[in-house]
């Protein structure tokens, strides 16, 4: 069911009631939730995302209140990205969830743990979408013939979007994808990625990189060591100024610069800030780079 909740100019924005129609554990702490959404013509692009209120989970009713007595301030809704494409039948999001870090995080998490491992099939949802600047234009191949995706952890989900609809309606296009992960049990949609590569080996490229695994056995061509870093871009990226580039996964929040500022210091890079540095630096074109901040 699609209810208008808008003015007439943002008709896009519409709220939701899908049923959960299946759980897809991705790893251990990330799940895709797939979604049904009964017969109505799903309007959204690669790369969008929706949001979920936290305020619609009697479970979290408590928690909700807790928290926002504790911050002084309504909860906000989450985002989330589609890992679906608009050509397939299903809407999905993939959600990994957050841990709550002792003298790291200011306050536990409170709607990924819920979505990750207390959501089951038939649970009924609102959900609010769809929305967001992180897609394809439309006249892309006219710019470019090579997409690089750069994602971190979650990161990977609007790039998977992203992917599968360049893949069915953009055949002039070729890809890279850069994924970076602490370990081999961490990579979501691993299956999914080698199946795509399998199935367009001239189109698409995925390289992993690894930083914290251990077994050297899984290292090799396609699956590198450490992070994402100049020499890697240097070497996957062989024409700069020509590439488009989507860059997503965690970047410096707001609540990383609240805390720096009152500890009078500058807010330490995350995976966005370094990567961005590094594609800068190989000459990659500010133009060319679209980028979603998860912070
Ligand atoms: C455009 C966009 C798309 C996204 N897509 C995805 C996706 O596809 N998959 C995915 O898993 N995630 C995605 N995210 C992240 C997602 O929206 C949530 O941020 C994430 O799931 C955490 O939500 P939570 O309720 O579990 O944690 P939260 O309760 O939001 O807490 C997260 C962190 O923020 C800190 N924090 C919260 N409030 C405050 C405060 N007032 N002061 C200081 N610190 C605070 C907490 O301490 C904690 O460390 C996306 C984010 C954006 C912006």
């Amino acid at each position: 069911m699609q209810t208008d909740t808008t003015a007439p100019s943002t008709r896009r924005i519409k709220e939701l009631e899908v049923m959960v129609a299946d759980v897809v554990v991705e790893t251990p702490d990330t799940s895709t939730l797939v979604l049904f959404t009964g017969n109505d013509r799903l309007d959204y692009k690669a790369g969008h995302f929706l949001t979920i209120d936290p305020h619609q989970f009697e479970a979290l009713d408590r928690f909700t209140a807790f928290l926002e007595h504790l911050k002084g301030k309504p909860e906000p809704p989450r985002a989330y990205s589609m890992c679906s494409a608009p050509h397939e039948r299903y809407l999905a999001v993939t959600v990994k969830e957050e841990r709550f870090v002792p003298n790291v995080t200011k306050y536990p998490p409170l709607l990924s743990p819920l979505l990750v491992k207390r959501t089951v099939r038939g649970m009924r949802l609102v959900v609010t979408g769809f929305t967001g600047p992180y897609t394809l234009p439309p006249d892309i191949a006219s710019h470019t013939n090579h997409i690089v995706h750069v994602c971190a952890g979650s990161g990977s989900v609007p790039n998977l979007s992203i992917l599968k609809f360049a893949l069915a309606h953009h055949p002039a296009l070729r890809h890279t994808f850069i994924y970076s992960n602490k370990t081999w049990d961490d990579v979501i949609f691993r299956e999914t990625l080698a199946e795509l590569a399998a199935q367009h080996p001239d189109k698409l490229s995925v390289i992993h990189s690894l930083t914290r695994e251990t077994n050297e056995a899984v290292f090799g061509p396609s699956v590198r060591k450490g992070r994402v870093n100049e020499p890697l871009l240097g070497e996957l990226i062989p024409q700069p100024p020509d590439c488009f580039v989507y860059l997503c996964g965690p970047g410096i929040s707001k609540w990383d610069r609240e805390a720096a500022r009152e500890a009078g210091a500058e807010p330490q890079p995350k995976f966005i800030e370094t990567v961005l540095a590094s594609l800068r630096h190989i000459g990659v074109p500010d133009s060319r780079i679209k980028r979603e901040s998860y912070g």
